[in-house]
């Protein structure tokens, strides 16, 4: 039963393993120390099941198009699966099962009764008009069907979808299953039974693990130099509540390019400028426009990957004068980069902690859905804020304890939640 050569899924590429190759290589790290329960490793290499779906849908030119879609139950032995769906012209099945496997760890790191999950569509949204965006969505939805819903898998925003996109999901799915059913997705619109706080919820997350951290490295948050990478969902709300308490955002990156202020960039402007269809990043007063290669040396105290994964890597890691990495996007760290990094002496939020504050809200909006009864802001701000700084400690205090690197400590507690589960409910027939 103990880990085997066959742990590899046949159905991906050996050669080309993709962002499976990173997740797989921090399962490697944690089993050392997970004691008798690694003999259940294998449960975390293999995904419990990966659908592919074909989404044929019209174009507004009147052709049929089909994409590729995708929806990976990592595990469900804790709970529901649960995680979001992303559009990208760049998913893979590999980078699918890579986010799906973190949702597990994320969700068992803050203790959420959740198992992991993940989605998504290989398409370029910024190529389809509103209404392909919403064929899409549907037929998505509908094929994917068979395997979600509140019970069973909760998909929510990712990359490049919103509560627009929740909407149409949880529309059609009502409809497939001739109830409204609010509970099968999170970060839906108020209106149709969102949460309070969910918008900002992964951004706002990474501010309390950050000042948790800066508060046991007495490091000063007043005037801390904030270099960012992306400015969508996560980076936009990070940006703000950094600088709502004092921090500098000092430099900021997207697909547009890299801008540089030493005196700091106002997230509030910058994100009405951009809302206003005024430009692009490099278009917003008062900045200069750097060389992106660059933006790993800009000096701060905090550098916040908030866009893919996979940025920072051997190449650049050497560069990084930050003393605080926060992981705010997912798997943005190579294992190799973590490694230069760390004996760099650089400290790093990872992942699995630093945006978990999304998927928290998400599940005070399943709960709410499932009660209908809803909750104040004041209320979901407090309950997130504790629930990140609890599993901050908690994984601080271990890797401490152990002298573990913090993303190793978060594995050890999630992994021994996940494969406790998974020995007390044995194996089924
Ligand atoms: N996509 C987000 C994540 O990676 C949120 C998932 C959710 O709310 O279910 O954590």
């Amino acid at each position: 039963m103990s880990s085997s050569p066959n742990a590899l899924p046949s159905y991906l590429n050996p050669d080309d393993l993709g962002p499976w190759a990173t997740y797989l290589e921090q399962v490697d790290r944690v089993l050392p120390h997970l004691g008798r329960l690694s003999v259940w490793a294998d449960t975390l290499r293999r995904p419990k099941r990966a659908l592919i779906v074909d989404v044929p849908i019209h174009m507004d030119d009147g052709t049929v198009h089909h994409f590729e879609g995708y929806r990976v139950q990592h595990n469900v032995s804790r709970g529901p699966g649960k995680g979001g769906v992303r559009y990208h012209p760049g998913v893979t099945l590999s980078e699918v099962m890579a986010l799906a496997g973190w949702m597990t760890v994320k969700n068992a790191a803050l203790n959420l009764p959740y198992g992991g999950a993940k989605g998504g569509i290989r398409v370029d949204p910024g190529q389809l008009s509103l209404s392909e965006l919403e064929r899409i969505t549907r037929r998505y939805t509908s094929e994917i069907g068979i395997i979600i819903g509140p019970d069973r898998d909760i998909p929510a925003p990712d990359v490049n979808t919103n509560e627009r996109v929740m909407a149409w999901m949880m529309d059609t799915y009502s409809m497939n299953v001739g109830a409204t059913s609010p509970g099968v997705v999170t970060g839906k619109p108020l209106t149709l039974g969102g949460s309070l706080g969910r918008r900002d919820a992964t951004g706002r997350g990474c501010f309390v693990v950050a000042r948790e951290a800066m508060r046991r490295l007495g490091m000063e948050l007043k005037g801390a130099r904030v270099a960012l990478q992306g400015f969508g969902n996560v980076g936009n709300a990070a940006a703000r509540v950094f600088h709502d308490h004092g921090a500098r955002i000092v430099a900021i990156q997207d697909v547009a390019g890299t801008i540089y202020n030493p005196a700091g960039i106002d997230p509030h402007a910058l994100g009405k400028f951009l809302a206003a269809g005024r430009g692009t990043l490099l278009d917003f007063p008062g900045i200069e426009s750097i060389d992106p290669a660059k933006f790993w040396e800009v000096a701060c105290e905090i550098l916040l990957p908030a866009a893919l994964e996979n940025q920072i890597t051997a190449e650049n890691a050497g560069r990084i004068r930050a003393r605080l990495i926060v992981e705010g996007a997912n798997g943005p760290t190579t294992p190799q980069a973590e490694d230069i990094l760390l004996a760099h002496g650089a400290i790093i939020l990872p992942d699995v902690l630093a945006n978990a504050g999304g998927v928290t809200v998400s599940y005070f909006e399943w709960v709410q859905n499932a009660s209908s009864f809803f909750w104040t802001e004041a209320d979901i701000n407090a309950r997130l804020d504790r629930a990140l700084s609890e599993a901050f400690r908690a994984i601080w205090d271990l890797a401490q304890e152990r002298k573990l690197p913090l993303r190793t400590a978060a594995f050890v507690i999630a992994c021994t939640r996940v494969l406790e589960a998974r020995e007390l409910r044995g194996l089924y027939p």
